[in-house]
């Protein structure tokens, strides 16, 4: 297998992941040992606050720094994750490790920002969730209202009740949730008013026509009413260009993460982006 780095190299990967069979089983034989091996990395890529125009919270992206397929993005190792139960330690990594980063950074005097940190179905149904997040939040000395989870829908309907119990313990923690995607699971609207969140994140599928399809824009209006309605904030997933932002802008979003503010960014660069004061770049 050729060891050149470069774009034709994750070319090659992603075919091979997609091969599925042999490939996925070598993968995951890879992941296994990928945590020991120091081959994970998070980036972290910024929400912007639109009144403010200051960063609000960091966004944890998990990447796997593979010695031969390079770069692979959490697309294509995640659901391999998720399936061999490897997610449980994966899954811890990354919340102890984002706690640590944005402990350090406000340590070195960082005007402080939230970290967010996704979590899958079989972290947030496993037993012991509360207390593990409550324990890496005392070992890293983070506080928690520094501190935002992001589930999705489907995680929390899959079992409502249980759900409900576990939002709310995560809460009385004093951390912030947001159901991620917002839009493309089997949601019911009738439970929202039950589950104790505290922001939406329209997904980018919404967002990436806005400003050519109607129905987007329509989709949007309606999740942000009634989000301010049930007084939740709303974050605009994948803003790419001014336009969309405008969009989102007039159609009340509190926030935006996307390609035009920044891509997800390396602990070296999320310090340059803190240091001006969180305050966004401006774009022309
Ligand atoms: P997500 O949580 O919805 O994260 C946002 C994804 O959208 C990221 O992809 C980000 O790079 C991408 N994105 C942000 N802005 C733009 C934009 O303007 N344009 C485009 N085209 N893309 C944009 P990424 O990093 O590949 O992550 C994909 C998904 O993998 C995440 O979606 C999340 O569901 C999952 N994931 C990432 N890290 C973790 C993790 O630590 N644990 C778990 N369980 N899942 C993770
Ligand atoms: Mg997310
Ligand atoms: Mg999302
Ligand atoms: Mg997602």
């Amino acid at each position: 297998r050729a060891k050149k780095k470069g774009r034709n190299q994750y070319m090659m990967a992603s075919a091979d992941i997609n091969a599925g069979g042999f490939e996925r089983l070598l993968l995951e034989n890879n992941l296994r040992g990928a945590l020991e091996r120091e081959e994970l990395l998070l980036h972290f890529q910024p929400q912007v606050d639109l009144k403010s125009n200051q960063v609000k919270s960091l966004e944890a992206l998990l990447r796997w720094n593979h010695p031969d397929l390079g770069m692979i993005p959490p697309g294509d190792f995640i659901p391999i994750a998720e399936d061999s139960g490897l997610i449980i330690p994966i899954g811890d990594w990354v919340l102890r490790t984002a706690c640590r980063k944005m402990k350090e950074w406000q340590e070195s005097g960082y005007p402080p920002v939230r970290v967010a940190v996704n979590l899958s179905a079989g972290q947030f149904l496993k037993s012991g969730l509360v207390e593990n997040v409550k324990r890496i939040l005392q070992d890293t000395g983070l506080s928690p209202s520094y501190l935002e989870l992001e589930i999705t829908e489907n995680m929390v309907m899959h079992d409502v009740h249980s759900a409900i119990i576990i939002l709310r313990q995560l809460k009385e923690l004093g951390i912030q949730i947001s159901i991620d995607d917002f839009g493309t699971g089997y949601s019911s609207l009738n439970y929202l008013k039950e589950f104790p969140v505290d922001t939406l994140k329209i997904d980018r599928s919404f967002i990436h026509d806005i400003d050519t399809n109607p129905n987007s824009i329509a989709l949007t209006k309606a999740i942000t009413t009634l989000a301010h309605d049930l007084n939740l904030k709303v974050i605009a997933e994948g803003v790419e260009n001014f336009k969309q932002l405008s969009l989102v802008k007039q159609h009340a979003c509190d926030a935006v993460q996307g390609f035009y503010f920044s891509k997800p960014l390396s602990y070296d660069h999320v310090v340059g982006y803190l240091h001006n004061d969180k305050q966004a770049p401006i774009h022309a």
